[in-house]
């Protein structure tokens, strides 16, 4: 959420000049971190930018928006405070294995976490904002609709443009399950009033990993109900074993192989009935809140891109090419509603690139969102980051390459919990020697893991890890120790 204080340089491309017959050289539709970062680094360059943003009424409801979009209001930032909340509750076990004595059991103030949140996360979107409009970007409140190729409406008024972006972002998808509508979904989970007592996270993907070791170490009864028999499918599979294992380690109550098959309103709770894979149907009653985190749909509805002709995918998505360009020649997309990688830093480089592609210097190098090697991080308990191959896309791309895989009690457990592990995995192409992948699951594996990625776009080998010296002693320090 920083700002670099970095501008762009160079001389802007012929495209950056302002057309008079335009209203706006660029227009964009979405305040979230792909749109804001188009619309701000164009404006930099000299071009005539507008945005335009739902008013931000409450945020966490479905309905309505605000500038920062998913990530600041209803994502990455306020689950991420929240994961702080919850680290507490583990450093607090580990204060005990070092001999201090914590008189009584210590509980949050849920109230004061929420109101201290939605100051914070009002504060950046207000922030997003004056970025822009610093910049020289001008942004509407309201709903952005695409009348033809050069012509958006907004607020009942009618702007010719050059450029369209639009960055509408996704939205949760709820599964047809019967009583769907008593369950919430992301938005909602992350501005609770109160913090339930007990829950049922539905979903093995990032949001329900992250969200059902939030409430557990918040202390809420947690149900984490999931259909494969491991969590994060797609993910190196020794690593989603041993996140799973580790979930148990930290006391989670996991249901795998589940499905919710109904959710009813039972005694002023809710009842729900769950369908295993195999054997009986059973429930669970008295529960407070049920989270369907199982998986978030790109927003194209009544934006005007089918009137305009823009293709979508068979999965909803504004299809698009290298450049972010649509079906149309004039509309461009990035982030979230393109279904390319649905991560916040993929939006943004989608949006910088674009911004560079209409209106940066001819001789720009960043025209191109990369999308190759993208690094992730579920920020669980423990966390679990990735980038690069797994060992079973190896398998599948290269054929001949090596593992190195290592498990170990990171020291700061030594004393308190011996059976908090932590697992580093690199996976070694055989022919080059490159590294091809990295995989960390332990506590600051995201930290750790940043470095790397940056050290696999360079090309690193097997041999340059293994003539770093480490920083001892630390977790880190695994990587460049696995000879
Ligand atoms: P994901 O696509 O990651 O996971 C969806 C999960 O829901 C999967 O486990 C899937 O199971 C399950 N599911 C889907 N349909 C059903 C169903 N009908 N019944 C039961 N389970 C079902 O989606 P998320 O909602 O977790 O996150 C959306 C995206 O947001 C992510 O892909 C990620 O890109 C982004 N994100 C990134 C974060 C980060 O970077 N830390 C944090 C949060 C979100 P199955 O595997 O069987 O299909």
């Amino acid at each position: 959420t920083g700002r670099s204080s970095r501008q762009p340089t160079g001389t802007p491309a012929d495209s950056a000049m302002t057309d008079q017959k335009y209203d706006y050289d660029f227009f964009v539709i979405g305040g979230g971190s792909g749109g804001v970062r188009a619309a701000r680094v164009a404006a930099q360059f000299g071009a005539k930018v507008a945005l335009c943003e739902l008013k931000l009424d409450a945020i966490s409801t479905d309905t309505t928006g605000g500038m920062g979009g998913t990530c600041v209001l209803r994502g990455c930032i306020p689950k991420k405070f929240m994961v702080y909340a919850g680290d507490f509750e583990d450093e607090m076990k580990d204060a005990k294995g070092y001999g201090w004595s914590i008189p009584q059991k210590p509980t949050l103030n849920w109230k004061t976490f929420i109101g201290k949140k939605r100051q914070e996360l009002e504060r950046l979107s207000g922030l997003y904002k004056k970025n822009l409009e610093s910049a020289g970007g001008h942004c509407f409140e309201g709903r952005g609709q695409i009348i033809d190729k050069h012509t958006i409406r907004v607020n009942e008024k009618d702007y010719k443009v050059k450029h369209i972006c639009v960055a509408t972002g996704g939205r949760p998808s709820k599964p047809p399950v019967e009583g769907k509508e008593l369950a919430v979904v992301s938005d909602h989970v992350l501005d609770l009033d109160d913090l339930p007592k007990k829950m049922v996270i539905v979903g093995g993907g990032y949001i329900a990993c992250e969200q059902a070791c939030i409430f557990h170490s918040l202390g809420v009864e947690t149900h984490f109900v999931f259909r494969q028999d491991y969590v994060l499918r797609g993910f190196d599979q020794e690593c989603r074993e041993f996140v799973q294992q580790q979930y148990g380690v930290h006391g989670m109550i996991m249901h795998p192989e589940n499905s919710p098959a109904k959710i009813e309103k039972a005694d002023g709770k809710l009842k729900v009935t769950f369908d295993p894979k195999k054997g009986d149907k059973w429930t669970l009653d008295g529960v407070d809140t049920v989270l369907m985190a199982t998986g978030r749909h790109p927003l194209t509805s009544n934006i005007g891109l089918e009137e305009a002709g823009v293709k979508l995918d068979e999965k909803g998505g504004i299809v698009v090419d290298k450049h972010s360009k649509t079906s149309v020649d004039s509309i461009w997309s990035v982030g979230d509603v393109t279904n390319r990688i649905p991560l916040t830093p993929v939006a943004r480089m989608e949006g910088m690139c674009l911004a560079h592609h209409l209106f940066g210097p001819k001789d720009s190098k960043t025209t191109t969102p990369d999308h190759d090697v993208v690094a992730s991080v579920v920020f669980s308990t423990p966390n679990m980051a990735s980038v690069g191959l797994s060992e079973e896309a190896a398998a599948q791309e290269i054929k001949d390459f090596e593992v190195f895989s290592s498990t170990f009690t990171p020291l700061k457990q030594s004393l308190s919990r011996k059976d908090v592990k932590c697992l580093t995995k690199l996976i070694v192409d055989s022919k080059s020697q490159k590294v091809v992948g990295v995989h960390m699951v332990g506590a600051e594996a995201a930290e750790i893991v940043q470095g790397l990625a940056a050290a696999i776009k360079a090309g690193i080998t097997k041999h340059m890890l293994d003539i770093t010296v480490g920083l001892h002693p630390t977790s880190a320090e695994e990587f460049v120790t696995m000879w």
